[in-house]
């Protein structure tokens, strides 16, 4: 497994990859989440490449990116086991040297729902995500759909843009109470830990409601919201249920929809979705 810093390395190396290549985009502190894109990507691909980088531009400032949970050396160890050819970890400046100012912004999509609670979020994803692809020029890049939104933004930038490699969409891998791997996870203490299990039982909520024929999307959102609520330390930033497409938001609900969430638990803000339908 190489482990490369710098655009230059990583140029050199790429021209001597065997084709395809499939790419992972990560900001480390690994977990099953990430080593299942990994190991998909493993799979389909002669060359997989994977990229650790905590990328400050989809941070807000008053967000975590001082804190957010880094450990290198253990990531290394993973995907040195996934059998990763290449980790591209390269520091701030190689991404965004002085003076740097071009940026990918995708409308619509990008400016509701994460977009809307965390300005200028999607603008640091598309921005980072656009470099990323230049530099490594994958063949197939793979999301997390935990990650909804910023996958339909992804798709949208690729096509809008041209961008010659395929999309790969990967299911969200979940803990034993259904919460989704997050590496922010790690911020919850015991109590709120087991709070934030709510998320993934109000997604279930409305699945189970859609399967017995409740098509009003508010009525699923006023149920979903008391479930969420019974937990003291939860708090809800929004709860949504769009087209799994577009993101419009629905009144009738039609599939498929996407039900997705944002809801702090303590200080740690989580996010969810399901789609149903
Ligand atoms: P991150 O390191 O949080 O930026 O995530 C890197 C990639 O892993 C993104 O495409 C995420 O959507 C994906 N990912 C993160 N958590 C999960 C999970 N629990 N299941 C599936 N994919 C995930």
């Amino acid at each position: 497994m190489k482990i490369v810093e710098t655009a230059a390395e990583l140029s050199q190396l790429r021209g001597k990859m065997p084709g395809p290549v499939g790419f992972v985009p990560t900001m480390g502190y690994l977990h099953e989440g990430h080593l299942v894109l990994v190991r998909q990507a493993r799979a389909e691909n002669a060359s997989v490449a994977v990229s650790i980088f905590v990328n400050p531009t989809q941070f807000g400032p008053k967000e975590d990116f001082r804190q957010y949970p880094r450990d290198p050396r253990r990531d290394l160890a993973l995907l040195e086991g996934e059998g990763v050819d290449l980790v591209f970890m390269p520091p701030v400046e190689e991404i965004y040297p002085p003076g740097f100012n071009a940026w990918v912004e995708v409308g619509g999509l990008g400016e509701r729902l994460e977009g809307a609670s965390r300005p200028g979020h999607f603008r640091g994803v598309a921005t980072v995500v656009a470099r990323l692809f230049e530099l490594v020029r994958p063949d197939r890049a793979y999301f997390g759909q935990k990650d909804a939104q910023q996958l339909l933004v992804i798709r949208k930038m690729v096509a809008d843009l041209d961008m010659s490699l395929e999309v790969v969409a990967v299911p969200t891998v979940r803990e034993p109470d259904g919460l989704a791997m997050s590496s922010r996870n790690t911020y919850l203490n015991p109590e709120e830990r087991k709070q934030a299990a709510v998320l993934y039982q109000a997604l279930t909520l409305a699945q189970k409601l859609y399967g017995e024929g409740e098509r009003n999307a508010a009525a699923i959102r006023r149920r979903m919201t008391a479930l969420i609520l019974k937990q003291p330390l939860a708090d809800i930033d929004y709860i949504s249920i769009a087209d799994a497409e577009t993101l419009d938001e629905l009144d009738e609900v039609k599939p498929p929809a996407l039900v997705s969430m944002a809801v702090r638990i303590g200080k740690t803000r989580l996010i969810d979705n399901v789609v149903v339908g």
